[in-house]
């Protein structure tokens, strides 16, 4: 059988390794970019680090006794993801710069085209596309007249000097405050612009000393502890209470923040400012420490009027200040529920993704689809998402890949695909799920859909874990 993957970034290198270790040697991956590490490649903006501790936040098969801190920075995961890939074999089945365009299934194969026009077939497709990938612009008037530099955090332009400049940032997640708190002593004045508070979990971040990562390199077992632990910490601690909404555990959370708010913030009207009126991890919860001491900074501002448009100075509020800058950041996120499109997929009888799609990417178990046999989409619609590890989540669905691999290595069927009925009892549970989730608790959010329902995995992560380690055979329909 050949397998193509679809991006090299942490899943698509997780996957690459897997199918080989299963003993499938026709794997080739395609990347559009010309290195692997997807986000960890393509967001480099100052303080770029991970709120998931290392440890955690590594592959089971490859523990990592470097890692210099609880949570490491950005660019330390970025070489991981490469010298993993490296290590592994993968970078040398991969295909840099190619972006596959179109997928279609036909005479029980998928026919694949990149888009210099390279064709490519293969029987079983990965799609490992990532989920906070496409930069999402705000829709602002005048943003194209700003006279100085203007770019979204994900694409940090690192050759526009901001030491000593007047440096705005819009939005306030877990991007705009990793930024904040990185460039405030920094920048000559830093404005944030707040449309909506967050709540911040304070954290801690010491660093390994080398007696410790010596330690791990002569014991990795005492890394496959922390890993084990933190995944039980995090799953016990979160991931099977978001659909408690009365649990006491996401009241300790909330009372957390509030105290963090409190105790870090000394000017009661700044405080209020910034105190959300929603609960706490009904958005992803940011998980930051230096935020509120940032943003108290003599050459800080928190500006919590309305934009109501860029000018070449700057931007101006909608009580008519205008904020002069030199360069404006925009942490406004990503649009999140466009998973493998803007890709071209058709299926088995001529079915298209995007009208599959048209309102709303979902996908039966997180992986699969009616109607496109043999295709995967890790990390795709209504995964597990949120303050976890995805490495774990992916590594759990490729384990369930694997399985329904097997079915078609052991020639049970050449193509299978989820029935009709099982996608809509899914979606059904699904949805019903989600709206007794601390995501539906009362705020704006990404996991939100366009009819604020949450989109993500309502369920216990122990369940995630069950359903991905016993495939339901008989939801698939097979030819
Ligand atoms: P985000 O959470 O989607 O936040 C976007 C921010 O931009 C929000 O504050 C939003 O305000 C604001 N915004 C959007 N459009 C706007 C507009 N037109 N005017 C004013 N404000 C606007 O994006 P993100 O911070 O990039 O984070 C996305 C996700 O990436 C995170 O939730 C997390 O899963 C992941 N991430 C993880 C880490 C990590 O350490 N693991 C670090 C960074 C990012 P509203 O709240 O009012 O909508």
């Amino acid at each position: 059988m050949r397998f193509v993957v679809i991006g090299a970034g942490m899943a698509g290198i997780l996957a690459a390794i897997r199918l080989r270790e299963a003993g499938f040697d026709d794997v080739v991956v395609y990347e559009k970019a010309a290195r692997p590490g997807g986000t960890w490649r393509e967001n480099t903006y100052p303080g770029l680090s991970c709120d998931v501790p290392s440890h955690f936040y590594s592959y089971s098969f490859a523990l990592n006794p470097d890692w210099s801190r609880r949570y490491s920075p950005g660019a330390e995961i970025q070489a991981y993801f490469t010298d993993v890939a490296q290590r592994f074999g993968v970078t040398e089945r991969t295909r840099f710069g190619q972006e596959i365009v179109r997928c279609a299934f036909a005479d029980g194969r998928w026919h694949l085209e990149t888009k210099d026009g390279t064709k490519d077939v293969a029987d079983v497709v990965i799609a490992a596309t990532g989920v906070l990938h496409h930069p999402k612009m705000p829709d602002i008037e005048g943003l194209d007249t700003f006279a100085g530099a203007a770019f979204h955090s994900a694409r940090w332009d690192h050759a526009v000097p901001i030491d000593g400049r007047r440096v705005g940032v819009v939005g306030t997640g877990s991007s705009a405050v990793q930024i904040v708190t990185a460039i405030a002593a920094r920048v000559g004045e830093l404005v944030l612009f707040q449309r909506t508070p967050q709540w911040i979990m304070p954290t801690h971040n010491p660093a390994y000393s080398e007696e410790e990562k010596a330690g791990f390199r002569a014991h990795p077992e005492a890394m496959e502890e922390i890993r084990r632990a933190t995944s039980q910490q995090f799953c016990d601690g979160f991931a099977n209470i978001i659909g408690d909404t009365e649990s006491p555990i996401l009241q300790a959370m909330h009372d957390m923040c509030v105290a963090h708010l409190e105790s870090k913030v000394q000017d009661p009207a700044l405080r209020e400012r910034l105190r959300p009126s929603y609960r706490a991890a009904c958005k992803r919860l940011v998980i930051a420490d230096g935020f509120y001491e940032a943003i108290q900074r003599p050459n800080a501002r928190l500006v919590t009027e309305r934009i109501a448009r860029v000018e070449p100075a700057g931007v101006r509020t909608t009580d008519g200040v205008l904020h002069a800058l030199d360069v404006l950041v925009l942490a406004t996120g990503f649009h999140v529920d466009w998973f493998v499109r803007p890709m071209q997929v058709t299926g088995w009888d001529g079915v298209r993704l995007d009208d599959a799609w048209a309102h709303g990417a979902t996908a039966y178990m997180s992986l699969t689809a009616p109607g496109f046999p043999n295709f995967f989409m890790l990390n795709g619609p209504n995964g597990p998402v949120g303050n976890f590890s995805l490495i774990e989540v992916a590594e759990l669905q490729v384990d369930y890949v694997l399985k329904l691999v097997d079915e078609l290595r052991r020639g049970t069927c050449r193509a299978l695909a989820p029935s009709g009925d099982a996608m809509a009892r899914f979606d059904a549970e699904r949805r019903a799920a989600a709206k007794k989730t601390i995501w539906s608790t009362g705020c704006r959010s990404w996991y939100l859909d366009e009819t604020g329902l949450p989109t993500a995995w309502p369920f216990t992560f122990d369940r995630f874990r069950t359903e991905m380690g016993t495939p339901r055979l008989e939801d698939y329909e097979r030819r």
